[in-house]
């Protein structure tokens, strides 16, 4: 039986796949059981930041492997200490403390948890709790009952009815729906600075300001979900840095690219004082949060080491380079498929234009065009049923990215006359 049989046969059919099997990675490139190389700009969505098989990852994981794997929580576990003080010190600079989960679902659901305790603090005038969470129109937040329902997509729900109650969607970047959507339960904002699946969208720094503001006037939370987007990928360390860096966050989650293939992920919460004596922070009590494998030594170690290559490399910077290159070749070229170049350093989306390539039954253009990347050695991901998203190892060279860029290029000239 091949992959795709035994796929068929035993593994519910919850993902659309593309006919790949990679078996082995080095670097930016990709390569599948029939020895077929792949430059890979997709990086397990955005997840394996430092490349394949970096060595100083390769080497912390089999180091900790050897020494051990996993304590409970109910101990004290050095590496979940440093990672959470790197975290702090060297990529949020504003004094906090973190909670590690295994997956980017679970830190938006860790958050979601955090803005309630909030809302039984810091209650509404007639005394009864607050609990909404306001999320915006083509967010992404995870696949859990919580994470899904704070995800403001119809083809995400679809057949999981009756959600979680306590959240309302409100539009992107539109202050005045914003001000209108909060009400005496509402809790807390939570959003993507720039949002990944749902097509690669940017908050304006005229957006963020004035959610900061409509949270200081109603006394809400400001959450940022930078699953995707945090640690590098859009140029900074945090991604709401590249818009506005004098924003201060009541909490952020984060997962992909930070463990760089080994799952983790991970929220923060603000210190500040909510009130004369209380720390936001203190909210998350003993007792009130928790996760058997969440921040356990081998997926410490691994983040440990992803940070550290991030720094020490200067990817954030690097990857700031790189968007100038891409957007540079860009300019120049012929936009009667691809019209816009949204997004930040290597967390980037190509618009589709309407009609510019010929309809396939059953796909969206995102993934007609993805699937004629892969034919050409490319691989990229959709985002959203018009973007096509590129997200190359935060290490990409300037030479794999004009490998890449001519490969897009090449495939839309042949799409363009065909
Ligand atoms: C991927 C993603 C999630 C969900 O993360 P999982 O690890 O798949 O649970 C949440 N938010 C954003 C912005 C994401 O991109």
């Amino acid at each position: 039986m091949n992959t795709a049989d035994t796929f068929a046969q035993y593994v519910l059919p919850t993902y659309g796949r593309f006919p790949i099997v990679p078996v082995k990675g080095r670097g930016t490139y990709l390569w599948d059981d029939q020895g077929k190389k792949y430059l890979d700009f997709c990086t397990g969505i955005a997840v394996c930041s430092i490349g394949h098989c970096h060595p100083a990852l390769t080497a912390a994981i089999q180091k900790q492997a050897g020494e051990l794997l996993h304590v409970s929580n109910l101990f004290q576990i050095p590496q979940q200490a440093e990672l959470a003080k790197v975290i702090v010190e060297n990529h949020v600079k504003i004094p906090g403390k973190v909670f590690f989960s295994n997956s980017g679902a679970e830190a938006n659901d860790g958050l979601i948890k955090m803005a309630r305790r909030f809302g039984h603090k810091n209650r509404q005038a007639n005394g009864e709790a607050r609990y909404e969470v306001i999320t915006f129109s083509q967010s992404f937040h995870g696949r859990t009952l919580g994470s899904m329902a704070a995800t403001a997509q119809a083809k995400i729900h679809e057949g999981f009815d009756p959600l979680l109650p306590g959240f309302r969607y409100s539009l992107f970047n539109d202050l005045t729906a914003l001000a209108s959507a909060i009400s005496p339960i509402t809790a807390a904002i939570l959003l993507e600075p720039i949002q990944g699946e749902g097509g690669v969208y940017s908050a304006t720094p005229e957006f963020l300001q004035g959610i900061v503001a409509l949270a200081k006037k109603h006394d809400l939370l400001v959450l940022f979900d930078e699953v995707q987007a945090g640690f590098g990928r859009c140029g900074d360390s945090m991604a709401w840095r590249t818009i506005c860096p004098e924003i201060e966050p009541d909490g952020i989650s984060w997962a992909k690219g930070m463990g760089g293939g080994f799952p983790i992920g991970s929220f923060w919460v603000n210190d500040r004082l909510i009130d004369d004596t209380t720390p936001l922070s203190s909210l998350m009590n003993p007792g009130s949060h928790g996760s058997t494998y969440g921040g356990n030594p081998l997926a410490c170690a691994a983040s440990l080491a992803v940070l550290e290559v991030i720094e020490t490399e200067k990817l954030s910077q690097h990857a700031q380079e790189m968007e100038a290159l891409i957007r540079k070749e860009f300019a120049t070229w012929d936009h009667s498929i691809f019209d816009d170049l949204r997004g930040a350093g290597l967390l980037l989306g190509f618009g589709i234009k309407a009609n510019s390539i010929p309809a396939v039954e059953g796909k969206t253009p995102a993934q007609v065009i993805v699937g004629e990347f892969i034919k050409h050695g490319l691989l990229t991901v959709p985002a959203g049923p018009n973007t096509v998203r590129i997200l190359p190892p935060l290490t990409v060279t300037a030479a794999e990215i004009h490998e890449a860029l001519t490969i897009i290029r090449t495939t839309l000239d042949t799409l363009t006359h065909a």
